[in-house]
């Protein structure tokens, strides 16, 4: 009989905790949740709650906390509520659950994230931005308190997928000889560069193939999301980034590859449906229904592949250029990132003011080694200072067209 698994989910009102929630909820049997966490959406957790009854709901924010509470009480629901950033850290550790799905937006992932680390979990990684920020710093905790790691993000997954069963961190003597990391190029793929200035949040937000949170979705339109996505292949499979090939691919069909010294080239494909790597990766090694459709490869009928465009796509070659200076740099790119696409959606800067402030922040801060979590978090504070600053500093309507930042970013 299968084991059933206890659960934590970080982020589960997200667009990732609602997708884990589908999943597990065709699993009555397999999977108990014992913690739920969110932000602040209040009503979504309070829904939660009742369908999946965990012994504690965790919201970042306190009064969002007091009234979830005072909502619970008018039901038969007996979790505890709990807030703030030690309750999310509680409960990523807790004795009682095996498996923690992070799931949590951006930087504040990364104290529950470490925490579950610590404490040997098994922990679903959806959450990239902890690897960018402190990927050595995480696979050593995961290696040191003999955690496990699997990918949720799409491409991860199926890399993960690709690799022979006994991958062991290496890749060379696995016979690897590259990764093909697919892409599909966003909203912005075949715009004219002249009008990137002026597309609007909603327009970055339309994903042609995938729905989900809106920061992702704009790191998706920047192809920031590449970016990070090829700093977390580096720290989760131990691969250098030259031999990491991005590959603009516009099906999202092929969710990445995996290229052996014989020449062999092993994919994984599939819907682009996040309940697809959720189900693998809750299930592994088993594989388990997800509820995702059989993919139509006759409607599909094509697959184009494309080389990045790193004029158009400025953002990724900021990330390449991270991870070479490595230390403190990643960390300072994400946190620049998330303040950049945070004021995007708010609709008071262009889209192209997303990779100047980063270059900006990049070129303001000195290298530095970091070792622990405290000197991530400096790195993460002095860096959002600093992009938050110069964004202020600029008049947007006096600027001259968006255009010259972009080609600011890109010279
Ligand atoms: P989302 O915005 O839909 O959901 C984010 C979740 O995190 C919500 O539950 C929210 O309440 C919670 N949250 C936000 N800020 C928080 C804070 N300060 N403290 C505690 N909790 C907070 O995001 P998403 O699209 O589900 O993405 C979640 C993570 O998964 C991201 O790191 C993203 O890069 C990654 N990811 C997402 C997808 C996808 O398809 N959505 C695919 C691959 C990877
Ligand atoms: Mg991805």
């Amino acid at each position: 009989m299968t084991k059933i698994r206890h659960l934590t989910i970080l982020g589960s009102t997200g667009s990732i905790g609602e997708s884990t929630l589908d999943v597990v909820a065709r699993h009555p049997d397999r999977f108990q949740v014992v913690a739920l966490t969110a932000n602040k959406n209040v009503e979504k957790l309070f829904e939660l709650c009742k369908q999946f009854r965990p012994s504690y709901a965790v919201m970042l924010n306190a009064q969002s906390a007091e009234r979830l509470e005072d909502k619970l009480r008018t039901t038969d629901v007996g979790a505890k509520v709990l807030s703030g950033i030690e309750s999310l850290e509680k409960v990523a550790s807790l004795p009682e659950i095996d498996t923690v799905v992070a799931a949590i937006v951006g930087a504040a992932g990364i104290r529950p994230t470490l925490s579950s680390a610590r404490a040997g979990k098994h922990i679903l990684l959806a959450n990239k931005e902890t690897l960018v920020m402190a990927g050595r710093i995480f696979m050593d905790t995961v290696r040191q308190h003999r955690a496990t790691l699997l990918p949720v993000d799409s491409e991860h997954n199926a890399i993960f997928q690709s690799l022979p069963q006994c991958f062991n961190g290496d890749l060379a003597g696995s016979g690897v000889r590259r990764i093909l990391l697919t892409a599909s190029g966003g909203p912005f793929r075949k715009m004219d560069l002249e009008m990137l200035e002026t597309v609007t949040p909603e327009q970055a937000c339309a994903h042609p193939n995938w729905v989900m949170g809106k920061k992702i979705s704009v790191d998706s339109a920047t192809m920031m999301n590449k970016g990070l996505e090829v700093i977390e292949a580096h720290w989760l499979f131990n691969v250098a980034p030259e031999k990491i090939q991005v590959v603009v691919h516009p099906q999202s069909v092929i969710h990445s590859m995996v290229e052996y010294i014989d020449g062999s080239v092993l994919a994984q494909l599939g819907n682009p449906d996040m309940r697809t790597p959720i189900a693998h990766a809750l299930g592994y090694p088993e594989r388990m229904e997800s509820g995702v459709q059989s993919m139509d490869i006759f409607k599909i009928a094509q697959l184009n592949f494309e080389a990045p465009d790193f004029k158009r796509f400025p953002c990724l070659r900021l990330a390449y250029e991270a991870l070479s200076k490595g230390g403190n740099m990643p960390a300072v790119l994400n946190a620049a990132n998330e303040v950049a696409v945070e004021v995007f959606l708010t609709g008071k800067i262009p889209f192209t003011a997303i990779p100047a402030v980063i270059e900006h922040t990049m070129e303001s801060i000195d290298g530095q080694e970091m070792v622990d979590l405290d000197d991530v978090l400096k790195a993460d504070s002095l860096a959002r200072e600093i992009a938050r600053k110069w964004l202020d500093n600029q008049d947007w309507q006096e600027q001259p067209k968006g255009v010259a930042i972009l080609r600011r970013a890109v010279e």
